[in-house]
């Protein structure tokens, strides 16, 4: 039966495919596609694991078997016996066979998935001994997981689906239908292993429209919805999905009507984007010839390739703490830090590069495994600069790396979420300490213009300071909004309450940019609002001229650009922000 799931939509397009459902915490199993051949080598991984568990519960039963009762209660060895039960159970092997060898997911990908099928099972049965069942299920598929991860994959280059057009999928579903992820949650880590996407869409059930996961999900130009409750429970394994990015509804099961409704909207999308894509070469210049700077937000190096393809002219915004992600906290060393920046900086063929120091902390830890060690009030704790403060060898790291890569092309340093006169003079210090360090060693190093960004209303407040210390501001209005607000940015029960619009948050905006235009100095906006259509005039005519984006999106506000008159847009911008609704103002 058709049923719909509204949330908030964060990434633009229309998703068709086959939900692939994960529990939460599942996420970090690895998903990739594998070739025919490797079928049977992925089924052996899966024979294999699953029999280090049998053997380790045959151990455990023997050493049970040679205490007495009092020290090995009768219960312990029944719920081994359980457990032995379910790792020959036919319907988790045939399961995991059918994903592995139809679908040709991955060993992982398909133990995860036919557990999410029967962990459904056990909780629409009736009695409260077999519901309970499911827990076992889970330990024992926990297990095998572990043991699996000694057991090295044969399979050397995960293989991405082709994408199938509406009419294919009316025609017939063969394995490469495309599929869409529906989930609790993703960190911004998990989001990084989709980068080589096998998915053509996800939606979650928690986040906010500017929280780190959506942001890496419109980076990754996939329709996606956030916040949509409790759609990891509504939806099953394998159900027809409609994932629509731009209303943020959610369509399961969707009938062939409706089908061939999205998929209308779909080729509409398409060819929308195939005509933006005329105005690539392009110049940005509004029609009374002010000349605009689209740069492009990327999160790893080889992102400067979608940059450069969708005709940014340099990189405003590279949020190096993707590099130290999803490594279980291990730190990439100098030498591999200043590898990733060069290769940033050469993707980038000349053309200039901002390289932001780690902004780690709040929704974006480090693994997920420190996710628990997190404090109470995160996004008010130790994030971004504060981290690096609290970190300086760490951050001289960063610092030299940077450095080191700026001989190779124009860089320059951007530091996140500062506040005070005393982090500001700290964090100078330290990078000429970290510059006097390779002069120490004699190692080239180029120059590198350093820039603040002005993401906390106490910096917007106090722009005198920041200009006489900084070279640039960049305005970051994903956190300012945030902390103007008082709205947790990922959290969806007070997404309404998350505005651009606010007078508040547009008087800083508008401040900032023109103080920096009356001492001359480069101001860009690199959070959200910049890729949103709808700010775009509003920009212009508070005089910014230096938009940083996702790639995906640079194309449309360029168009904007071109039929912007930027001179005849300041007194309504001033207007815009002035007024008591500036959202009605603006028409959004
Ligand atoms: C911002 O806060 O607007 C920004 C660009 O930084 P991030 O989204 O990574 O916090
Ligand atoms: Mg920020």
């Amino acid at each position: 039966m058709t049923f719909s799931i509204h949330g908030i939509a964060v990434a633009r397009g229309i998703a068709i495919g086959r939900a692939v459902v994960t529990g939460s915490g599942r996420a970090d199993v690895v998903h990739y596609f594998i070739q025919p051949d490797q079928v049977e080598a992925e089924i052996e991984r899966i024979r294999v694991g699953r029999n280090q568990v049998v053997d380790e519960i045959h151990r455990l039963q023997q050493t049970i078997a040679a205490l007495g009762p009092k020290e090995a209660p009768h219960e312990l060895s029944a719920l081994l016996d359980v457990h032995l039960m379910l790792l020959q159970d036919e319907e988790l092997i045939e399961g995991v066979k059918h994903w592995i060898t139809d679908r040709l997911y991955n060993a992982e990908w398909a133990l995860t998935t036919q557990l999410e099928v029967l962990s459904r099972q056990f909780d629409d049965m009736e009695d409260d001994y077999l519901r309970e069942r499911k827990a076992d299920l889970e330990q024992v598929a926990e297990r095998i997981l572990r043991y699996m991860k000694g057991i090295s994959s044969p399979v050397t280059q995960p293989v991405a689906p082709r994408r199938k057009t509406q009419q294919d999928l009316l025609l017939d579903e063969s394995v490469d239908v495309p599929l869409v992820l529906v989930a609790h949650d993703l960190s911004p880590a998990d989001m990084l292993q989709f980068k080589q996407s096998v998915f053509a869409g996800f939606v979650t059930d928690v986040g906010g429209k500017t929280s780190h996961t959506a942001i890496v999900a419109r980076s990754l130009d996939i329709p996606a919805v956030v916040g949509a409750r409790s759609a990891s429970q509504l939806v099953r394994q394998d159900d027809w999905v409609i994932i629509d990015g731009d209303t943020g509804v959610t369509i399961v099961d969707p009938s062939p009507i409706i089908l061939a409704e999205y998929g209308f909207k779909q080729r509409q999308g398409e060819l929308e984007r195939s005509r933006l894509n005329r105005l690539r070469h392009t110049p940005a210049v509004t029609l009374d010839g002010q000349k605009i700077e689209l740069v492009a937000n990327i999160e790893l190096p080889e992102d400067a390739a979608a940059a450069l393809k969708a005709g940014a002219v340099g990189v405003g915004l590279f949020r190096s703490e993707f590099l130290f992600m999803g490594r279980g906290g291990d730190m990439p060393d100098e030498e591999e830090q200043f590898q990733a920046y060069k290769r940033a900086v050469e993707g980038m063929q000349g053309l200039p590069v901002t390289i932001r120091t780690l902004d780690v902390g709040a929704d974006k830890p480090l693994d997920d495994a420190r996710r628990d060690e997190a404090h109470v009030n995160p996004a008010l704790g130790l994030r971004a600069i504060r981290w690096s403060l609290s970190e300086p060898e760490m951050f001289r790291t960063q610092i030299r790396a940077i450095l080191r890569a700026a001989a190779f092309g124009k860089i320059r340093l951007l530091i996140p979420m500062i506040a005070h006169a005393s982090e500001i003079r700290q964090t100078l210090s330290l990078i000429d300490f970290a510059r006097a360090e390779l002069d120490n060693r004699g190692v080239a190093y180029g120059p590198a213009e350093v820039g603040a960004m002005i993401e906390i209303p106490a910096a917007a407040l106090s722009l005198r300071t920041f200009l006489k210390y900084f070279d640039f501001l960049s305005i970051g209005t994903n956190d300012l909004i945030q902390y103007t607000l008082a709205i947790d940015r990922s959290d969806e029960s007070v997404a309404h309450l998350y505005d651009p619009c606010h007078p508040a948050v547009l008087r800083l905006v508008a401040d900032t940019i023109a103080e920096c235009r009356r001492q001359n100095k480069g101001v860009s906006v690199c959070g959200e609002m910049a890729g949103d259509i709808q700010f775009t005039r509003l920009l212009l005519g508070l005089g910014l001229r230096s938009f940083s984006m996702h790639p995906a999106q640079i194309l449309a506000v360029k168009q904007e650009v071109l039929r912007a008159d930027a001179s005849r847009l300041e007194t309504w911008a001033r207007e815009v922000v002035d007024s008591e609704d500036p959202a009605q103002a603006l028409g959004a």
